[in-house]
C-alpha cells in the first residue's frame, strides 16, 4: 500500500504509546453533571427541562433550534438543580443545565432500527434524533453534512482516522475494539448521502488500525483504506482529501466543493450506536493523558461529567503537572477552572509538565523563514502575524488570514518562541469583523 501525504506540515513528539494499548473503561456517572446548551457548532438548543425536572439517561433536557443546531439528551438519572452560566473548555461561560444524579441507571433510549432495510431519510432523522455532532474537533451537527445543498454532487465520505494530534489514541482504540461499528457506520453514512465510495484514512504510525481496517473491509468493493504518512496536521480536512483524492479544496470553500464529506471515526460509532442500539450522544470517547495524570487511560465518560472528576477517575495530577488542555495539544484549549465539563465532542483531556511544554523565552522574529516552508496551506504566518501586530488587517486579508485553519504548525516549528497562532487568530478575528460590516453597508 502506498502511503500518500501532502506538502508541509511537522512532527511533533507523539507520546501515544501512554495510551494506545489501553483499552476504552466506562467511567461512572459522576455526582453532579453540567450540560451547556451550546456543545456544536450553530444555534444554542432550548432547554426543555426546569429546576426540579426528573430525568433518565436518554431523556431530551433541550430541542435543537433551528437547522445548524443539536438535541441534548441527559447522560444520568437525576434531577435539575439549576439553569444558568457555568464553566465550559471554550474558556468562558455559557448557559448550562445542571442535573444532580441519583444513582439510579434507568434509560430512555430510542427504538432500535433494522440495520438491512433503513431508508436514507430514516438514517439522517435518527442522526439528527440523537444530537450526533462531529468527532474531529469542529462539533459540527452531523446531520446537516449529511443534508448537503441540492447543487452539490457528493462523491465520496472519507472517514478521517488519522489523529494526527500528539497524545490522543481514541480514534484509534476505536478502530482496534470496534471495527465493525466503524465499518458499519461508515457504509450508514454513504446512504445517507447516497454515494457509492467511502474511503478510510489512517496515519502509518497506526500499522495495526490499517491491518484491522483493511481486513474488516475486505469483500466491500465501494470502500478503501488509505495508509497515510504520520506528519501533523495529516488529520485536516484539506491535507486528508489531498492526501487521498489528489483535489484540492480551494481557498475558503468546503471539502463539498470538490465532492467529498469528511467524517471522524467517532462519528461513524456514534452513528451506527445510535441507529442499532438507539443510542442518543450520551457518553464522549475521549483519551486522558500526557506526564502530569498519575494513571493515562482511554475512557467513555457521561457528557457533562467536570474535568476535576474525570482527573481523579485517573488518580490525580503528578506534582508537577502545569497545565490542563481539552483537545489536542497543537488545536485544543488550555483550561483554568477544572469545574468545565466534558462535552459531546471533547475528544482528550491533556496534563502537560513543565518538562513537555518548556519552549523558553520568545525573541525576535529571526526571519529564517521556516514557518512559511511547513504551513499546509502555504500561507506566509510571519507576514500576517507581522500585519496583525501593526493593525494592518487589510493586508492581512489581502494575503489569505482568513484561510487559516489555526493548525499551530507555524508555532510548533518557530525558533524565536513568538505565538504566531494567537495573533493569527486575532487577526483573523478582525478581518472577519470588517468583512462582516463591510457586508452590510453593501446592503
Ligand atoms: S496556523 Fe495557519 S498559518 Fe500557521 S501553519 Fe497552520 S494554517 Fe498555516
Ligand atoms: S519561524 Fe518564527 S523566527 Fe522564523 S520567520 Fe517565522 S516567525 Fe520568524
Amino acid at each position: 500500500m502506498a502511503t500518500k501525504s501532502f506538502r508541509g506540515g511537522v512532527h511533533p513528539r507523539e507520546y501515544k504509546e501512554l495510551t494506545e494499548h489501553i483499552a476504552f473503561e466506562v467511567m461512572p456517572a459522576p455526582q453532579e453533571i453540567f450540560v451547556p446548551l451550546n456543545q456544536h457548532l450553530g444555534k444554542e438548543a432550548i432547554a426543555l427541562v426546569k429546576k426540579g425536572t426528573a430525568v433518565i439517561v436518554g431523556s431530551v433536557v433541550a430541542e435543537a433550534d433551528g437547522f445548524i443546531s443539536a438535541p441534548i439528551h441527559s447522560s444520568v438519572c437525576g434531577t435539575v438543580t439549576s439553569i444558568g452560566k457555568q464553566s465550559t473548555p471554550f474558556g468562558f461561560p455559557k448557559d448550562t443545565i445542571v442535573i444532580k444524579t441519583n444513582g439510579q441507571a434507568e434509560s430512555n433510549y430510542l427504538p432500535p432500527l433494522s440495520y438491512e432495510t433503513i431508508t436514507q431519510e430514516e438514517i439522517k432523522e435518527r442522526v439528527k434524533a440523537a444530537g450526533i455532532v462531529g468527532q474531529g474537533g469542529a462539533a459540527f451537527p452531523t446531520y446537516v453534512k449529511l443534508t448537503p445543498p441540492k447543487d452539490k454532487k457528493i462523491e465520496f465520505v472519507i472517514l478521517n482516522g488519522c489523529e494526527c494530534e500528539p497524545y490522543l489514541t481514541r480514534d484509534y482504540r476505536f478502530m482496534v475494539e470496534r471495527p465493525e461499528a466503524v465499518i458499519e457506520g461508515l457504509k450508514l453514512l454513504l446512504k445517507a448521502i447516497n454515494v457509492e465510495k467511502g474511503y478510510i484514512g489512517i496515519e502509518d504510525n497506526k500499522p495495526d488500525a490499517i491491518k484491522i481496517m483493511t481486513n474488516a473491509t475486505a469483500g466491500e468493493n465501494n470502500i478503501e483504506v488509505f495508509s497515510l504518512k504520520t506528519k501533523y496536521p495529516q488529520g485536516a480536512e484539506k491535507m486528508l482529501i489531498k492526501a487521498i483524492t489528489g483535489r484540492e479544496v480551494p481557498p475558503g470553500k468546503l471539502p463539498l466543493e470538490v465532492g467529498a464529506v469528511i467524517q471522524n471515526i467517532g462519528t461513524a460509532v456514534a452513528v451506527y450506536d445510535a441507529v442499532v442500539k438507539g443510542e442518543p450522544s450520551l457518553t464522549a470517547a475521549l483519551t486522558v493523558t500526557g506526564l502530569g495524570i498519575k494513571n493515562p487511560k482511554n475512557l467513555l465518560v457521561p457528557v457533562g461529567t467536570p474535568l476535576k472528576d474525570v482527573l481523579d477517575f485517573c488518580g490525580g495530577v503528578t506534582d508537577d503537572a502545569v497545565k490542563t488542555i481539552v483537545g489536542g495539544p497543537m488545536m485544543g484549549v488550555a483550561q483554568h477552572d477544572l469545574m468545565a465539563p466534558v462535552l459531546k465532542a471533547t475528544s482528550g483531556i491533556i496534563v502537560l509538565t513543565e518538562k513537555e511544554i518548556s519552549k523558553g523565552e520568545e525573541t525576535a522574529c529571526l526571519k529564517c523563514g521556516q514557518c512559511v516552508s511547513v504551513c499546509p496551506l502555504n500561507l506566509m504566518p510571519t507576514k500576517l502575524v507581522r500585519y496583525s501586530q501593526l493593525g494592518r488587517f487589510e493586508d492581512a486579508e489581502q494575503l489569505g488570514i482568513t484561510v487559516c485553519m489555526e493548525c499551530g504548525t507555524c508555532a510548533y516549528t518557530c525558533p524565536a518562541n513568538i505565538p504566531l497562532v494567537q495573533w493569527l487568530r486575532l487577526g483573523k478575528q478582525r478581518v472577519m469583523q470588517i468583512q462582516r460590516q463591510r457586508a452590510i453597508s453593501q446592503n
